[in-house]
């Protein structure tokens, strides 16, 4: 079976059809499995959401979808997040927001566990050092853990008979071979890269041949951003997306 990882698509329809175009030309995938954070802070939610939902996928919550719905507190965000959540949840019709509002916090999809920021704290805590991994490895079952929210491609790795973890590369340059150890891994982000490359992120696991392997897909960011300038969307969002910070 082959799987799409994505991740933080955040209402970037350009880049997330840009993903989906890449993917299907890497040959036929079974499912997506998506970390969350589907809207927020881009001009196409209800289109991203619609376009998730024509795919044989699963999906779990990230705090941009609960914020959109306002089902956490938009003071929790910064001011500029808080103005893309308030504006993505006008632009969602029932359909929408019954979708998000029904989001599970963790999936379990064979020997993975899929959580937006960590299996301890899905909605809200960011997994970017090696301290915070080392300690959620206690925090799900499964052998692996995927995890969005950083926008940051990075693979933890618990070492054998041990608690601690290192973390290492995941790089489109070579392919991450799932072994014995227990690892977290992050795709990166789809529609908002943190990692200073403006490309969209995301992977795709072979179970088969326990592989997993990074992709990096140009989109039209321009497009994108011209977009977020007409409806008004912060112009710090607009910006940052020409830099991927
Ligand atoms: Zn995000």
């Amino acid at each position: 079976m082959r799987y799409a990882i994505i991740s933080d698509i955040h209402s970037n329809l350009a880049a997330f059809q840009a993903v989906l175009h890449d993917i299907n030309g890497t040959g036929s995938i079974d499912r997506i499995w998506c970390l969350g954070d589907i809207v927020g802070y881009g001009p196409d939610p209800k289109e991203c959401i619609e376009l998730l939902r024509q795919y044989e996928h699963v999906c779990v919550a990230g705090n941009h979808d609960w914020g959109a719905l306002e089902k956490i507190d938009l003071n929790d965000f910064n001011p500029e997040a808080a103005a893309a959540c308030r504006w993505t949840g006008q632009q969602l019709g029932p359909d929408e927001i019954d979708y998000l509002a029904n989001l599970p916090l963790t999936l379990q999809e064979g020997d993975f566990t899929l959580a937006h920021g960590s299996p301890r704290e899905p909605i809200w805590e960011y997994l970017l050092s090696t301290y915070s991994a080392r300690i959620s490895f206690d925090y799900f079952q499964t052998k692996y853990c995927l995890v969005g929210h950083s926008h940051v491609p990075a693979v933890f790795e618990q070492l054998a008979d041990s608690e601690d973890c290192f973390l290492a590369e995941l790089s489109p340059d070579a392919p991450l071979i799932l072994g014995e150890n227990r690892q977290i891994i992050n795709p990166g982000g789809v529609g908002q890269p943190r990692d200073g490359d403006p490309r969209a992120a995301y992977a795709i696991y072979d179970s088969e041949h326990g592989v997993i392997q990074h992709h990096r897909v140009p989109y039209d960011i321009d497009a994108t951003q011209q977009k977020m300038a007409e409806y008004g969307l912060p112009s710090r969002l607009i910006t940052r997306l020409s830099y991927g910070w």
